[in-house]
């Protein structure tokens, strides 16, 4: 899609570079599909009861783990999606209730009711955060016991109920270990699939950056409701496969300390990994196992080795295993952005019409954060927006990328209102935004984070992500080589690939720019883009927002250093405790009284 010129040595160095990559993670996955398929070689089926044990468990964590370790929600009663499954399962392939089903059938039922019960559970977390969500997932496995209990007719209750039996080749031990072994190796690779698309991105860009999250246009509520019915599907059917390893089910089977168990195998394995979870969750089915007496105290061996990866590495496995970020990276860097690549990555487009916003009115308690404000951005012009601390400009940001919602006036847009409270929407309007303090995913890389920002232009579906059907691919194709120029015109390419939170603040404000420009913006709104930058880089950061600008893009600079407003600017408003004191060019503010004597003359 973008024909653009890279520099040379990028170029030919990045096949090789991509193939090594793949190699490398791919790696690890190999070594335990191979050891996994020789395993029955060891002819020890105690061993082999404990390895499908490890398949089935993997089987939900893989699905949990897009909720706790991607979309960072608390969700610690998983055991009840586990129940569910393997009563489902279980009863309706003994035939006590309905016609005896066939096993394969039951499991798909209980993958469908996993999925149903997995969104009711779900729900919550749209409203409730952390800790409360936490409590209502734990208040669902408590119903899920009881009722199993008390439901004596259908589930046994305390008796409990006989697992199904899987016919045919899976019959046998080592029939049934395959059979879980090709299920935990799907779900391994489905989830990786899903890590690697935008769905996989946005999750992670809702737990460590919400706000800039919804500014890159992830709808939280559709996305977070996908992957529950997703994680709920696939521990429907962990319940059954559970259910046929046991035998024979009784409410006792499903213990708190199993979803604790899946819950900190997550931890352990660190958040947003697949392979750090996968090794998680074998870890702590073999622990109790080396030795008899811990199994007793289970609960209190994954707490301690909780507590002990937390203080040696709180990134978990995964981040033990990331050699790569631990080389280091040269010291002194100086961002070089290159403008003369702005034409050829932003060109081509039609105008908007001017962004306008009239008579806002915010007041926070009693502050009157922005008070009658009215003012006009224009295509392919830099409008500063200046005052001091407190006077409105990072609010009137937020009200444009719809965080608030004005009390009086409006935000109009090529003749609409654009509707208030609703950021995830502004992305489709192509406006986009940095922010005040630099909102990024410090676990991704930095390619990772500003493909965050061309999440609206995706064409694939979750479920063609999870198979990695080609307009996945295509997606993903693009998504890479439109990020790889983006930061190219910012200078940043050659750290695509380190790790965010390595970087120095100021590369991160060039950062957020470039994740900006994946909407290939008609707004751009940067609140004090400037900070913490050298004077160097405030220059080379002023001939960019110029260059954007004359593109068509109308830029908001909301921005401290007045040389830079006035030196690109094209228009300022001043503002004073939420009201336009001056509005003119350059040349008629720099020598207005009110302003010199407010806030310039300071
Ligand atoms: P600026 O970006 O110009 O420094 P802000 O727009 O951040 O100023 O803030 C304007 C005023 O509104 C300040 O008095 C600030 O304390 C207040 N304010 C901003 N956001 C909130 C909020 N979410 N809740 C309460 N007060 C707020
Ligand atoms: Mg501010």
């Amino acid at each position: 899609m973008m024909d653009m010129p890279l520099p040379v040595v990028a170029s030919a160095r990045r096949p090789r570079q991509g193939m090594a990559h793949w190699l490398e993670a791919a790696a690890p996955y190999a070594v335990l599909a191979i050891a996994g398929a020789a395993l029955p070689l060891l002819g020890n089926s105690y061993w082999g009861v404990i390895a499908t044990r490890a398949c089935v468990y993997w089987v939900l964590v893989s699905g949990l783990n897009l909720v706790v370790g991607f979309a960072g929600q608390i969700a610690i009663g998983w055991v009840a999606l586990l129940t569910v499954g393997a009563y489902t399962t279980s009863v309706l392939a003994a035939g006590t209730v309905t016609p005896a089903l066939s096993p394969y059938l039951t499991l798909a039922i209980a993958g469908v009711a996993g999925a149903v019960l997995g969104a009711i559970i779900g729900l919550p977390a749209l409203r409730l955060r952390t800790f409360y969500f936490a409590m209502t997932t734990l208040g669902f496995a408590t119903i899920a016991t009881q009722i199993v209990l008390a439901w004596q007719g259908v589930t046994g209750g305390g008796v409990g109920v006989a697992g199904p039996v899987f016919p045919g080749p899976f019959s046998s031990q080592w029939g049934f270990y395959y059979f879980c072994l090709l299920l935990a190796a799907i779900c391994t690779w489905m989830t990786a699939n899903i890590a690697g698309s935008r769905f996989g991105r946005g999750l992670v860009a809702i737990r460590d950056a919400e706000v800039a999250a919804e500014a890159s246009g992830v709808a939280k509520p559709a996305l977070l409701m996908t992957v529950f019915l997703f994680s709920g599907a696939v521990a429907g059917i962990a319940g059954g496969l559970f259910a046929s390893l046991q035998s024979y089910i009784t409410p006792d089977a499903f213990t708190f300390d199993l979803s604790v168990l899946f819950f900190i195998a997550i931890l352990i394995g660190g958040r947003g990994s697949i392979l750090g979870p996968l090794l998680g969750t074998i870890l702590l089915t073999i622990l109790p196992e080396l030795a008899a007496p811990l199994v007793a105290w289970s609960t209190f061996l994954y707490a301690a080795l909780l507590l002990a990866i937390v203080l040696v590495a709180p990134g978990g496995i995964a981040e033990l295993l990331d050699f790569r970020n631990r080389r280091p990276l040269a010291g002194g860097r100086a961002i070089i952005p290159r403008p003369e690549l702005v034409a050829n990555v932003l060109g081509h487009k039609t105008r908007s019409s001017p962004l306008s916003l009239q008579g806002l009115r915010l007041s926070f308690g009693g502050v009157r954060a922005i008070d009658g404000l009215d003012l006009e951005i224009r295509p392919g012009e830099v409008h500063g927006l200046i005052g001091p601390n407190g006077s409105g400009k990072t609010t009137t940001l937020n009200v444009i990328s719809g965080y608030y919602s004005p009390q009086a006036g409006r935000v109009v847009l090529n003749g609409g209102t654009l509707p208030p409270r609703a950021p995830h929407l502004r992305a489709r309007h192509r406006i986009a935004r940095t922010f005040q303090t630099p909102r990024v995913v410090g676990a991704a890389s930095v390619i990772q984070n500003v493909m965050i920002g061309g999440t609206v232009g995706g064409q694939g579906t979750f479920v063609e992500s999870l198979f990695s059907l080609p307009r996945h691919r295509k997606d993903e194709a693009a998504l890479h080589e439109e990020a790889r120029a983006m930061l190219a015109v910012v200078g940043l390419e050659p750290l695509a690939s380190v790790r965010a939170d390595r970087l120095q603040h100021s590369e991160l404000r060039f950062m957020e720019i470039s994740r900006a420009l994946m909407l290939r913006p008609a707004f751009l709104l940067l609140d004090e883009p400037a900070a913490g930058l050298s004077p160097d880089e405030i220059k080379r950061l002023g001939t960019l927002i110029v260059t954007i600008s004359r593109q068509g893009t109308g830029v908001l600079l909301v921005e401290h250093h007045a040389d830079l407003i006035f030196d690109i600017c094209d228009h300022v408003t001043v503002l004073n405790l939420g009201k336009v004191l001056a509005a003119g060019t350059p040349t008629e503010i720099r020598s207005h009284r009110d302003v010199v004597d407010a806030y310039l003359g300071a």
